[in-house]
């Protein structure tokens, strides 16, 4: 094969590294990586370019690439056109899952695509949902690094990488009990994504294979630091979850870009000026991420505890797990009156908010979250005490527990989104709320996280080190 080399000539005339990144699907993927990217397009140490799926998802995907590549124009798009998926057998499939599985059918074509960038690529920069596909390509065909910008937190990480051995050893090919990652612990069966114990599920099987391949990375790159995450940072470092573990660059907490700003669209709905208006710290955010349509029962629970907590709040609504499908109104979905009981001190939306700009706000004084990877980061890293709802389909629980060990929330593990069998009632809701809101040491704790996240994150911090050491390894 005519393979490009990370030692071709462009870069012993010292022409910068080029670096190719081939992002996943969903916000949650995408943020850390267009994040990661604007940080280092703006230092202008390397060339750029970002392979981008067609056609996206989501509206929010959309835009949000549209204002990153008008925000840097030096960065290359490199259009990749998906293999259309004709297969019965994932008929019903979530669409973002389905996105991945095309992604993954479709990697085969990325390798003409990369060897024919200019100038010759120097490494691939890729998501863990294509990590099984991605690797081989960069390795065998193009004989480029391969180094993966992980999503979610380092305790993740080590689950992950650990999974393979586990089903090995249990003869078993999905979640079936309890799990020991050594180095990390015991995690109940009820802490790592629930979906793996469905051996059927498409994401079970992506998973043990992406976890099977981690090893064969070059480099992790992870949006955490080490004030965060010591312990998993360590087992991870030390070889003990998995011998022989790439490299890990903790350089988080990743920051969000101007861009995203430009990609939230108008400025009706955003609540930065109500925010202006409310006491320093009075005011409880509650959102659960960018694709979890809650229950229209929890949804009334949760606008009855809000509003019998006496708290003002900031709540962002969704009800479908594409945006473009969301056709309800508020008012369908919120109780008789609700909003005009509330008026004043409580403000309800439906459309994207610029979710740092709210958490970064005086008035911001607790986050009730879903416990996304990325909206965990961005508390932490806004000082802010988090009450910790985490889904349990992902890895929103196996997040809980770095909010509960870090101890800058507070997470009530019988909470669940299951459904009616579990609604979690307005009245604890309610008094959950009120307790935390008025909890000294979460929130002493939560500004000292805040501290350390600026610290890591600074000349001599330990993820600006890691950035350095990462850039190190591509000349
Ligand atoms: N987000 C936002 N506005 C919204 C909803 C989400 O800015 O209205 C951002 C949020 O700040 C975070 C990302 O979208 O960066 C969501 O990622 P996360 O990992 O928290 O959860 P997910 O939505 O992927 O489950
Ligand atoms: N994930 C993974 N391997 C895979 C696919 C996903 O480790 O093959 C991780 C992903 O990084 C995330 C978690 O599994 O931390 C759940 O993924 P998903 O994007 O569905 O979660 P959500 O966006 O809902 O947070």
């Amino acid at each position: 094969a005519l393979a490009a080399t990370p030692t071709s000539g462009d870069q012993a005339r010292g022409a910068p590294p080029h670096l190719i990144f081939i992002p996943s699907a969903g916000m949650g993927h995408i943020h850390p990586f267009s994040r990661f990217i604007a940080a280092l397009a703006s230092q202008g140490a390397v060339d750029i370019s970002v392979v981008i799926a067609l056609p996206t998802v989501s509206e929010a995907e959309a835009d949000h690439f549209t204002a990153l590549f008008a925000a840097f124009p030096a960065i290359r798009r490199i259009d990749f056109n998906l293999l259309p998926l004709d297969d019965a057998t994932l008929a019903g499939t979530d669409p973002f899952l389905l996105r991945w599985e095309s992604l993954r059918r479709s990697a085969h074509l990325l390798g003409p695509l990369i060897a024919g960038a200019a100038p010759r690529a120097s490494a691939i920069v890729t998501d863990i949902t294509l990590a099984s596909q991605v690797i081989p390509v960069a390795k065998n065909e193009l004989r480029l690094p391969c180094h993966i910008l992980f999503i979610s937190c380092a305790t993740m990480m080590s689950f992950l990488a650990y999974f393979p051995t586990y089903v090995d050893g249990a003869n078993t090919d999905h979640l079936a009990g309890d799990v020991d990652v050594p180095g990390i612990g015991h995690l109940p069966v009820d802490y790592p994504p629930q979906v793996l114990r469905d051996p059927d599920n498409l994401f079970t099987k992506q998973f043990i294979s992406n976890g099977r391949e981690i090893a064969e990375a070059d480099g992790i790159l992870l949006n955490t630091f080490d004030a965060l995450e010591p312990e998993a940072l360590a087992a991870l470092r030390d070889g003990k979850v998995v011998s022989g573990f790439p490299p890990v660059f903790a350089v988080g907490p990743l920051k969000s870009t101007s861009t995203e700003k430009e990609a939230v669209h108008g400025g009706a709905s955003s609540p930065i000026a109500w925010l202006d208006e409310q006491p320093a710290r009075s005011v409880v955010y509650v959102a659960f991420g960018n694709r979890n349509a809650a229950a229209l029962e929890q949804i009334h629970e949760i606008g009855a505890g809000l509003e019998a907590s006496g708290c003002r709040f900031l709540w962002v609504v969704k009800t479908t797990v594409v945006d473009r499908e969301d056709t309800a109104e508020l008012n369908d979905v919120l109780d008789d009156g609700f909003l005009g009981r509330v008026h004043g001190r409580g403000l309800v939306i439906k459309e994207w908010v610029d979710q740092e700009a709210v958490l970064r706000h005086p008035a911001v004084g607790l986050y009730v979250s879903h416990c996304g990877w990325n909206s965990v980061t961005e508390s932490a890293a806004c000082g802010v005490p988090m009450l910790a709802w985490p889904m349990t389909l992902g890895d929103q629980r196996l997040v809980a527990t770095v909010i509960r060990s870090a101890g800058f929330g507070l997470w009530l593990e019988h909470w669940s989104w299951d459904r009616e069998s579990s609604l979690v009632r307005a009245a604890e809701i309610a008094e959950k709320v009120k307790a935390v809101m008025g909890e000294e040491a979460i929130s002493a704790r939560a500004k000292e996280v805040g501290r350390e996240a600026t610290k890591a994150v600074a000349p001599g911090g330990s993820s600006h080190r890691s950035m350095q050491e990462f850039l190190a390894t591509l000349k």
